[in-house]
């Protein structure tokens, strides 16, 4: 593997940084505001839309809402009741999208079931889409076009940047194929030059394909699924889950304290991936609020 730092593989694997990593990218993103502000009177504005009263929702939202405020952004939240009917979501869609002081708008997921998500996403503008999720937004990755593109996925690329710029020829395996993660993060690391193995809950054997893997990406949402016998030694191991325990505390998708003495780099769970998804969110608004002003979009991350 063509990697800057490469660790000898006897010893315990590197830790990624992604708490440091996020907040250098919010540092360089209140500067492109700042830019914004002073030099062309453009606020970015980032509207979250929170429905019913999910506690984790809350929380994000209200993380969200504080990240914004931080780097110079309007940060406007909408709450509405756990009863919201689909048409009174969609009419404060149509609002935000036609309100020029807003640039990015976030629909907090998951959703109460009389509203069918999928039927909102559309409704929204493609254009402030800051979460990357529009039918149009998924179309342009695919097309290598330029768009808004999901911020945990971009999160990832740019933590294994952070490792090696060049990502050309490593195998990437990605475990778990959801619109929000696995699917995109596959379809980054393509454009990056990777060979891409995307595994799922029907995959046979993904031990065995893991083994295979320079980087490691897993997100399914099942505590610490990928075992030490997954990791090829010195491989990069991101962990993209976030899961509550019993005990209050939070763990990945990595079995983490045996798979760090093979891996190379590992992200921890918190503090790896997880920091770097609300500081591309920031990067996404300052992208949108610079496309709709005719503006060129600086290079983030
Ligand atoms: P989803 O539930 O939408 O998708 C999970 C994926 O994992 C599916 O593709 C599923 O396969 C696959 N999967 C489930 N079980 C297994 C298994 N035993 N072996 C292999 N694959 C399996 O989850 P998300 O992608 O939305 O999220 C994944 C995790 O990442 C969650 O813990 C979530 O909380 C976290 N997350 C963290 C973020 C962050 O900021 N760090 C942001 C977003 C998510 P199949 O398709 O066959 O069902």
């Amino acid at each position: 593997m063509g990697t800057a730092k490469m660790k000898h593989t006897n010893q315990q694997a590197v830790v990624i940084d992604g708490k440091a990593v996020a907040k250098k990218l919010r540092d360089s993103i209140k500067r492109h505001v700042q830019v914004l502000v002073e030099d062309h009177k453009i606020m970015p504005g980032l509207a979250v839309v929170l429905v019913g009263d999910d506690p984790a929702s809350a929380i994000y939202v209200a993380n969200k809402e504080k990240a914004a405020k931080e780097v110079g952004m309007r940060g406007i939240v909408h709450r509405m009741p756990q009863n919201t009917s689909q048409d009174e979501l969609l009419k404060l869609v149509h609002a935000l999208n036609a309100d020029g002081k807003v640039h990015g708008v976030l629909i907090q997921m998951p959703l109460p079931k009389q509203i069918d998500s999928a039927t909102v996403l559309k409704a929204l503008d493609p254009a402030k889409d800051v979460d990357g999720l529009h039918i149009e937004n998924m179309g342009r990755l695919m097309s290598d076009m330029p768009g808004l593109v999901p911020c945990t996925p971009m999160g990832c690329i740019i933590l294994l940047k952070t490792i090696t710029q060049n990502l050309s020829g490593l195998h990437a395996v990605v475990v778990g194929r959801s619109q929000l993660v696995g699917k995109p993060v596959a379809q980054l690391l393509l454009r990056e030059n990777c060979t891409v193995t995307t595994c799922h809950s029907r995959t046979p054997n993904i031990a065995h394909i893991a083994r295979e893997a320079d980087i490691l990406i897993v997100a399914t949402g099942k505590p610490h699924l990928a075992k030490a016998d997954w990791i090829k030694p010195g491989a990069i191991v991101l962990d993209v889950g976030i899961n509550r325990m019993d005990d209050g505390k939070l763990a990945g998708d990595v079995d983490f304290d045996a798979v760090a003495k093979v891996a190379g780099y590992i992200t921890p769970v918190p503090g790896g991936v997880g920091p770097m998804t609300i500081a591309c969110l920031l990067g996404n608004t300052v992208a949108a609020a610079c496309r709709q002003n005719e503006l060129t979009v600086p290079h983030i991350g």
